[in-house]
C-alpha cells in the first residue's frame, strides 16, 4: 500500500488548493481526479466574483451588473455586481500547474472507488494518509466514509452559443416554470452560457427549459448550440466538515462541504478558500480551527441563503416570492 502525509481526493478548485498549500508546507501530497485532465470537461457557468484573485489568462471577459427578469416584469438593474467570466477549464489547470510546482503529487484518471479510510482506486491500488482532504464534488466519498453528505442538490442544464453583440451583465431569470432554481445568462465575449437549475424532481423538464430561454434571447443569441454541459450542485447548506475514521483524519472542502450558495449556486469562490485551509490544517495539524474558520466565514450566509430557499419552496413561486428568494433584492437580505 502507498502512503503518504496527505491524500486529497478530487483535483477541483477545492482539492488543487489544497494540495498547494499542504505541499508548501512539506507535506508528502498525492492528489488524484477520476478526470483525464484539469477542469474538463467543463460543468460550469464560469461567473466568479471581482474579489477572486483569477490569473489573468484565465479571465474571459469582466461583467459589471446583474439584471433580473421575474416572469415577464420589466428588468431589474443591480449596478454593484462586479465579477470575471472565467474560462473555467484554463482556471482549473492553472491551480492543479500551481499545486504540481509546490512540489504536490498530481494523478489523473484515478477513478476512487472507496474510502475506508484506505482509498481504494478503481484499478486496485490502495493508498494510506493520516489526513484526507475530501475535494471530491457534491457526491464525496470522502464524505459519505464519515457521515457527512449533501443532502439536497439542484440539477442544472447550460449550452453556449454565440452572442451576437456585447454584453457586460449577468442575466438572471426567476419564474415559476424554473422550480427550485434559476435561468441565467452569462457573457464570455461572443459567446454566452446559458443554462437554468432546478429541483431533482423537475430535471426531465431542464432541456424544454433551456430551449424556451433560448428561444425567448433569439434577438441576441445565435440558434446553434456550441457546447452543452450541467452537472450538479449542493444547496442543502454546510456540512460538519471533519471527521475521523480509525486514526485517520478527514477534512471536507468545496461541495464536498456543502459550501455552494444555496441559492446562488455559485460554489468556486468558497472552494478555492476552503480547500486552501484544509491544505494549512492537514500540515499544521490545526483541525478544529479549520471547522471554526469555515463557520465562521460561511455559516451565517449559507444559512441565509437556506432559509430563503425552504421559504421559496414552500410557496407558490408568486413573484414577490421570487424576489424574496433573490440576492438582487432588498427583501432577500432583510
Ligand atoms: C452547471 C453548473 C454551473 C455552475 N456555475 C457556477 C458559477 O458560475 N460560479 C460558481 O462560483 N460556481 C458555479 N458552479 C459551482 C461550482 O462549479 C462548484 O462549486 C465548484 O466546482 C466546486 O469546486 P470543488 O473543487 O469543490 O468541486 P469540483 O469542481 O466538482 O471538483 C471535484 C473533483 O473531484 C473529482 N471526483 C469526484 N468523484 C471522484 C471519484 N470517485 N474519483 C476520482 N475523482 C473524483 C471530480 O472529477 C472533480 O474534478 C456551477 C456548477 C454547475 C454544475
Amino acid at each position: 500500500m502507498e502512503t503518504a502525509d496527505v491524500l486529497v481526493l478530487g483535483l477541483g478548485p477545492a482539492g488543487a488548493s489544497a494540495a498547494a498549500e499542504a505541499a508548501r508546507r512539506g507535506c508528502k501530497v498525492v492528489a488524484l481526479d477520476r478526470k483525464r485532465e484539469a477542469g474538463r470537461p467543463v460543468q460550469c457557468a464560469e461567473l466568479v466574483p471581482a474579489l477572486l484573485e483569477v490569473e489573468a489568462g484565465a479571465v474571459r471577459q469582466r461583467v459589471g451588473s446583474m439584471v433580473t427578469f421575474v416572469e415577464d416584469d420589466a428588468p431589474h438593474v443591480s449596478a454593484a455586481f462586479p465579477g470575471r467570466m472565467l474560462d473555467r477549464a484554463a482556471f482549473d489547470a492553472a491551480l492543479v500547474e500551481a499545486a504540481r510546482r509546490a512540489g504536490a503529487q498530481i494523478r489523473f484518471s484515478c477513478f476512487i472507488r472507496r474510502m475506508t479510510p484506505e482509498v481504494e482506486l478503481a484499478d486496485g491500488s490502495t493508498l494510506r494518509a493520516p489526513v484526507i482532504i475530501g475535494a471530491d464534488g457534491p457526491r464525496s466519498r470522502a464524505g459519505r466514509a464519515i457521515g457527512s453528505v449533501n443532502s439536497a442538490l439542484v440539477e442544472t442544464r447550460q449550452i453556449s452559443v454565440g452572442l451576437l453583440q456585447p454584453h457586460a451583465a449577468t442575466d438572471i431569470f426567476l419564474s415559476a416554470d424554473i422550480p427550485g432554481g434559476y435561468g441565467w445568462l452569462f457573457p464570455k465575449g461572443d459567446v454566452a452560457n446559458l443554462g437554468a437549475g432546478v429541483n431533482p424532481a423537475h430535471k426531465g423538464r431542464l432541456k424544454s427549459i433551456v430551449a424556451r430561454l433560448h428561444s425567448s434571447q433569439r434577438d441576441r443569441l445565435s440558434s446553434q448550440i456550441l457546447a452543452l454541459t450541467g452537472g450538479a450542485i449542493p444547496v442543502g447548506g454546510m456540512l460538519r466538515p471533519r471527521g475521523r475514521l480509525e486514526s485517520t483524519t478527514v477534512l471536507l472542502a468545496g461541495d464536498a462541504a456543502g459550501l455552494a450558495n444555496p441559492v446562488t449556486g455559485a460554489g468556486i469562490a468558497a472552494a478555492v478558500h476552503s480547500g486552501r485551509l484544509a491544505g494549512q490544517a492537514a500540515a499544521s495539524g490545526e483541525f478544529g480551527q479549520y471547522e471554526e474558520e469555515l463557520e465562521d466565514v460561511y455559516r451565517a450566509a449559507l444559512e441565509r441563503a437556506l432559509a430563503r430557499r425552504r421559504e421559496l419552496l414552500q410557496s407558490k413561486l408568486e413573484k414577490a416570492a421570487l424576489r424574496r428568494g433573490w440576492i438582487a433584492y432588498p427583501e432577500y437580505w432583510q
